[in-house]
């Protein structure tokens, strides 16, 4: 079973939209990856829900 699905989210600097693997796993992650656009480190929270609904938001990490 795949629990990874890519989802879609603004870049915080550069607003391109880009794809991002997440893990469906219920609960918080917070993690950092690159902008693939603009290189710059984005922060990302991931907020998972038990039916499986995904809440994603982008901050810069300064
Ligand atoms: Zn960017």
């Amino acid at each position: 079973m795949n629990s990874e699905e890519n989802e879609f989210v603004s870049c915080p600097y550069c607003w391109e939209q880009i794809e991002i693997a997440v893990e469906r796993i219920p609960g918080n992650q917070e993690y950092t990856e690159d902008c693939h656009v603009c290189c710059r480190p984005i922060l990302f929270h991931v907020d998972i829900g038990e039916a499986g609904d995904c809440c994603i938001s982008t901050t810069m990490d300064e």
